[in-house]
């Protein structure tokens, strides 16, 4: 594996005006042991410029070279749902830096709310702008829209699936769940780090 590029989250739209389509922004969580904020980063539309289709369907793209590292099969929160590893030695050193990030750890992200359940498996790797899935609203999601969380955590961890909200969620489930969104494994940051970080960067958008 080695790093290649950044791509944009939805395909057919420009890395560099995907911030246009924020619908909700991350707000950091009040307190150390609660649900409360939003961890991730919303990208929706009714129609795209004005015009053409609802988001619904749209490709979702892995934005960076990796490694699947969880998946979610339409149940509460987040629905179908996938979360993609990059490790720190392929990523580059200032976008390392700028997630407080050291050898030993990843960067991972969720891709939350997809329409269908995920045809890759734990340990398949992708690539910047494989497609992964498409954009939907499953899970606890309004209308339809991309949910992207981005965190730092060990290196090569596989996710347990992560359900809460449903009475049928084993204790382990649950747990996962917990420990994802607000466990000491995890350091959560706003995916307006990586956007930031592409549009500073000439030549990494695709
Ligand atoms: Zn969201």
């Amino acid at each position: 594996m080695r790093f290649t590029s950044i791509c944009s989250p939805l395909k057919d739209h420009d890395l560099a005006k995907i911030t246009n389509y924020i619908s909700n922004p991350y707000v950091e969580p009040v307190g150390s042991n609660r649900e409360t904020g939003h961890h991730g980063l919303d990208f929706s539309y009714y129609h795209k410029d004005g015009v053409g289709d609802p988001i619904d369907g749209t490709l979702i793209q892995s934005m960076l070279d990796g490694r699947v590292a969880g998946l979610g099969f339409d149940r509460l929160p987040y629905g179908n749902m996938m979360v993609i590893e990059t490790p720190f030695e392929i990523l580059p050193a200032e976008l390392a830096t700028i997630y407080q990030m050291k050898a030993g750890q990843s960067l991972y992200l969720l891709y939350g709310h997809m329409l269908e359940s995920p045809n890759l498996a734990i340990g398949d790797e992708v690539s910047c702008g494989t497609a992964i899935g498409q954009v939907g609203g499953s899970g606890f999601s309004g209308n339809p829209h991309l949910h992207l969380e981005t965190r730092v955590g060990p290196t090569g961890i596989e996710l347990p699936t992560m359900i809460f909200y449903e009475t049928t969620a084993t204790l382990e489930e649950q747990a996962a769940y917990v420990e994802w969104r607000t466990g000491s494994t995890w350091t959560k940051y706003t995916p307006m780090l990586l956007l930031t970080y592409v549009s500073e960067t000439t030549g990494a958008n695709q």
